[in-house]
């Protein structure tokens, strides 16, 4: 008997380009969100799109109320919660890179409020998905929500926010080859449920976004063009999928090891991208293909080093020895890597 069935949750609007900002009062309205939204921004989102929103609404005779977060944190999703419920919000928007959108799509899985998100930086693949994640003391509070009804991604402000997050949002793309094998691994020895569609989209993205290469480099909305829909393609990978396997692996353990041991240091999509050379190594081997992941970093400008991320080697080994204790994932990491494993791979890798 038939027995299989599967959800897949999307974005229903991606609007994407220059100037789409502009249209943000229409997007709203083909995905029938009345009434007043609460918008949720930091302070260089807010001058640079978030004021315009809510200027935008109030003209359509729109009462928008906005906050401003200051950091990633628990504590900050709380405060949106009770800042919603004051201005009883009709759904939330978050305005910014990655920190804002979070926490606003945090919130209105709380609050069972419709979601939408307006990225103003590509700096990684939380801006399409329905993953969320905020550090929460020494641990990660996480969720995975439903994906924003609606995405608008204005190039033109993207292509202005600083170089360094553009390069993260597609070092965290170039990390999908590593967790796509990892997620292959975890299916053959774990039976982990796999799609070989949604593994399959996130490995093509993360080839055209190498073999585009060229096109990406500061200042060009070229550059925010090829990285946002990137960014989107591997959301809808996720989508798909109905869990982050496409795009996390071990390369994300080994990150989320090192916002422990190392808070604050380095970009989310710069710490995956050097994951990602270790973890390559592990699946294929000195003579493997973790020069090209090494090679496609170093081309557009993201870090192949400890030094680079502005880590020390301890950090990087400590990270690397313990990521496998983060949740229960299984990847290429196994039950563990040695200390002395991990330091052969971090030193044959160049990584330190
Ligand atoms: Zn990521």
């Amino acid at each position: 008997m038939f027995e299989k069935s599967s959800w897949i949750r999307l974005p229903r609007n991606v609007v994407i380009g220059h100037g789409v900002l502009g249209e943000t009062r229409a997007v709203l309205d083909d995905v029938h969100l009345t009434g007043d939204p609460l918008v949720v921004t930091s302070p260089t989102p807010r001058e640079v799109a978030g004021e315009r929103i809510v200027a935008q609404l109030e003209d359509a005779g729109r009462s928008p109320a906005i906050v401003t977060v200051e950091e990633a944190s628990f504590d900050a999703v709380q405060e949106v919660i009770a800042a919603a419920e004051e201005t009883d919000a009709d759904f939330l928007m978050g305005v910014g890179g990655g920190k804002a959108i979070d926490i606003a799509k945090m919130a209105s899985d709380t609050l069972d409020l419709g979601f939408v998100s307006v990225p103003t930086a590509a700096s990684h693949d939380g801006i399409v998905s329905g993953r969320g994640s905020v550090p929460e003391g020494d641990t990660r509070h996480s969720v995975s929500a439903d994906p924003p009804l609606a995405v608008v991604a204005d190039t033109g402000i993207i292509a202005d926010a600083p170089w360094e997050l553009t390069t993260a949002g597609c070092a965290d793309i170039i990390s999908n080859y590593t967790a796509v094998k990892d997620w292959r691994l975890a299916n053959r020895l774990r039976n982990v449920e796999y799609s070989e569609y949604a593994a399959s989209l996130s490995e093509m993205t993360a080839e055209m976004l190498v073999d585009n290469a060229d096109s990406i480099k500061p200042g060009l909305e070229e550059s925010a063009w090829v990285v946002v829909k990137a960014l989107v393609s591997s959301g809808v990978a996720m989508s798909i999928a109905g869990s982050s396997r496409p795009a996390s692996g071990a390369e994300h353990l080994f990150s989320h090891q090192l916002d422990r041991i190392a808070p604050g240091k380095a970009l989310h999509g710069h710490q995956v991208g050097v994951g990602a050379i270790l973890c390559e190594f592990l699946h294929s081997g000195e003579r493997g293909d973790w020069t090209a992941v090494r090679d496609a970093l170093a081309s557009i400008d993201a870090p192949t080093t400890a030094e680079e991320l502005g880590v020390s080697d301890e950090e990087v080994i400590a990270a690397l020895t313990s990521a496998h204790e983060i949740r229960d994932r299984y990847t290429i990491l196994g039950a563990g890597i040695s200390e002395d494993a991990a330091l052969e791979v971090a030193a044959k890798t160049d990584v330190i």
